[in-house]
Parts: C-alpha cells; structure tokens; sequence
C-alpha cells in the first residue's frame, strides 16, 4: 500500500457507518481525492478540528489497489480559516470549499486551483472583507476554468466596455449598453473596474479594491448566471447564503 503524505484543502466530510467519515480533500500534487477518516465522529478523534472546509492541512494517506477511496492516516492543521472574529466568514469556507469540489477534477492535480483556493484561505484567516474576497473568488475560478467572459470588447460590435456591460439573458458573454437586448444583467462601471483590479490583484492585497454594495450585488447576479450554466446546476451553499441575507436584512 503506497502512503503519500500531501499539502492539502479540506473540502467536505460526509458520515460514515457510525463513528467515521469520508473526507473530500484536494491535494497540491495529485488533485481531488477522497478517502475514510476512521473514527473522526467519536470524541477523542484525532481529526477532531481539522476538518472544517478550506482547512489547509498536511495529509497523509494510503491508497488501495483497485478502490477509489484512500484511508487517510492523519491530517495536520497547518492553518485554519476561521478565527474568532469570523461570523461571516463561517458562511463562506463552506460556498468557497463546494465551488473548488465542483471543479476540481478527480486524481489530476490542478496547481492554479490549489493555489487560489489556499490564497483563500489565508485571505479569511487574516480578516479580509468577505464579501469583496467571494466575488474575487467567484471571478477567479471562472476565469480558471475558462468561462469568464471577455471584458475586453464587446461580443456584439467590438467596441471597448467603458460605459458598463450587459450579460445577455441566456448567453454568457458581455455586451456594451447598444447592443444590449433588453432583460439582460448589468455590470456598472464600477464592478468592471474591480474585475480589472481583481485580474492583477494577489488576494492578500484585496484590500486596495473598492467594492461598494450596488457593484457587488451586480457581480454576484453575473457569476451566479455563469456558475449555473457551466454546473447545470446551482450550489446548494450558494443558495443558503442568499437565504442567510435575506433574513439579516
Ligand atoms: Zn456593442
């Protein structure tokens, strides 16, 4: 049985039988895998505080001819999101840790999604502003999968975005204000300069980007619209967190 030790994320868990869980997690070098942590539903687990989601964690695990789940020997804290300041933020590890899931492929390492994930991280272990760090997040990992539409011109007459953009209904591209039909969801001025700035931006330097609330609401509607085409679906943890604000407000 060969053991690898990897730097991983914690994902997600899920039950097992009656005192284990299997443990999503996305190691840095051989991508997604899942595997049996044994007795981490009893008291004295030894993963007991390990296994919160975007957990970043030294892993080590066994891997079993002919089976896809692994059985994971330990998991070492090397640095947790959540701090005691992080109400809002508690919401989020969660969205943030099933985006990476859906995206992450099985077995193939992906070192640009590890690295943006585990930026992550740090962005929330060190209090940045959570709501300006999802929709970075949200562009970021778009973009990685290469489903973020050009804002370089518009898709209709190639003219440069400056007066704002509008995502047709039912297309995911960005059109100027002429070419507009109506229905569409639009992006202001602002939000597309902080799409510009996310673009050459490292996450822990976030704070130096402007998002006022309109921006954000307008930005959350766009990547939700493009999340949902290209999953066929929308986050279930996605959909609590609208829920969550709905309620605070
Ligand atoms: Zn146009």
């Amino acid at each position: 049985m060969p053991v690898y030790t990897s730097e991983a994320l914690i994902l997600r868990t899920y039950k097992l039988g009656e005192a284990d869980r299997i443990v999503v997690f996305l190691t840095r070098d051989r991508g997604k895998k899942r595997g049996v942590a044994k007795g981490a539903r009893r008291v004295r687990s030894k993963f007991i505080g390990a296994l919160e989601p975007m957990t970043r964690a030294g892993v080590a695990y066994y891997e079993r001819e002919q089976r896809d789940l692994v059985r994971i020997n330990y998991i070492e804290t090397t640095r947790s999101p959540l701090s005691p300041s992080s109400g809002e933020a508690l919401g989020h590890v969660g969205y943030f840790a099933e985006l990476i899931d859906e995206w992450a492929p099985e077995a193939h390492a992906d070192e640009r999604l590890y690295r943006l994930g585990s930026s992550m991280t740090d962005a929330i272990a060190g209090g940045a502003a959570i709501e300006p760090l999802a929709r970075y997040f949200e562009y970021w990992i778009l973009r990685l999968q290469g489903v973020y539409p050009s804002l370089a011109a518009c898709a209709g007459c190639g003219e440069p975005l400056t007066g704002g953009a509008v995502m047709p209904p039912r297309d995911d591209l960005f059109v100027c204000r002429t070419c507009a039909p109506a229905g569409g969801s639009s992006l202001s001025v602002e939000a597309l300069r902080f799409l510009k700035g996310a673009g050459a931006t490292a996450p822990d330097r976030l704070d130096g980007l402007a998002l006022q609330a309109r921006a954000a609401r307008e930005l959350e509607t766009v990547h939700r619209r493009l999340m949902n085409l290209h999953l066929e679906k929308e986050l279930k943890s996605a959909r609590v967190l609208r829920e969550m604000r709905r309620v605070n407000q």
